[in-house]
């Protein structure tokens, strides 16, 4: 059978950063406290310990004095730097800059929307460590909207601006915005809506759904690669599950099995943004190892 490890799967630009600045600490540093998990994958989470990184939370890393710290790509709120002076540890921030600049735009649209008694909503999952830092740019002010329905918190009289975690889907994104423009509607009628949007999708993010979708369909069974935690796996499994309905979900190679390759010609192995190139082609090794036929 015919396996492939698809092309365009793997770290984003932004997990890839955040994991050599961690690697290249880790050449010179026994021990590297990372705030949180760098990457949403148990398995390269395993692969970096063995090196020395260890996984902190808040607050363990307010009770750490003179180490060496690392912000991972999702971003912080300000609290965090806080910390980190107060306790005189050595910070190296990998925060994405796609991310940073959703911060800053977050912080100032805050600045602005207060003084005309508007909101800030944010479409994401509330305890995202992004959405977190998002939070943190509005001292928690702003109104993190999960689902596309889930608009109850939202007061459609006043004015709003509406952003994205990065690594949420398009699609929902813009049902989100109809349904919120339909709600305001009612509440505006002589006058324009006082809806601002800003599509803050990562490009990273929703362009792999396109490419994920035509390698969903060229293969007859599809393995994605991804950890239970990530919020990007959980988003493109679907739409390979929606293209290929022989698409499975797998963290480890022991994970998959030999009968859903029945009668199939070719097998794809994609992942997501947290999924290591390593991880990938591990499973791709473990499906030829079940199918190869034995003389
Ligand atoms: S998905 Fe995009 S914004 Fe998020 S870490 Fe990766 S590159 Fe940065």
């Amino acid at each position: 059978m015919n396996v492939t490890v698809d092309k365009e799967s793997g770290f984003c630009f932004g997990v890839q950063r955040a994991i050599e600045k961690a690697e290249k600490l880790l050449e010179e540093h026994e021990k590297l406290h990372c705030l949180g998990d760098i990457v949403h994958n148990q398995a390269e989470m395993q692969r970096l310990s063995d090196k020395g990184l260890i996984s902190t939370d808040k607050e363990n890393l307010k009770n750490l004095r003179s180490q060496q710290v690392l912000f991972r790509a999702h971003g912080e709120p300000p609290e965090s730097y806080r910390i980190t002076g107060e306790n005189k540890l050595t910070l190296t921030d990998a925060t994405c800059p796609i991310v940073r600049k959703l911060q800053e735009r977050v912080r100032k649209a805050w600045a602005s929307v207060k003084s005309q008694n508007g909101q800030i909503v944010i479409y994401g999952n509330p305890d995202h460590p992004e959405i977190i830092g998002l939070q943190g740019q509005t001292g928690n002010g702003a109104i993190i909207v999960k689902n596309p329905t889930g608009l109850s918190g939202i007061d459609p009289g006043r004015p709003v601006e509406l952003f994205s975690q990065t690594t949420k889907s398009t699609v929902e994104f813009r049902s989100l915005e109809r349904n919120l423009r339909e709600l305001m509607k009612e509440h505006h009628q002589n006058s324009e809506i006082p809806l601002k949007v800003h599509n803050t999708i990562c490009g990273q993010i929703s362009r792999r759904t396109p490419l994920i979708k035509k390698f969903a369909r060229s293969n007859d069974v599809i393995v994605f690669v991804g950890g239970t935690q990530s919020s990007n796996a959980k988003v493109l499994f679907l739409h390979c599950k929606a293209t290929n309905p022989r698409s499975w979900f797998v963290s480890m190679p022991d994970e998959v099995e030999k009968e859903w390759f029945r009668d199939a010609s070719s097998a794809g192995v994609c992942g997501a943004t947290s999924t290591p190139l390593w991880l990938m082609e591990k499973v791709a090794a473990r499906i030829r190892e079940l199918t190869e036929i034995k003389p």
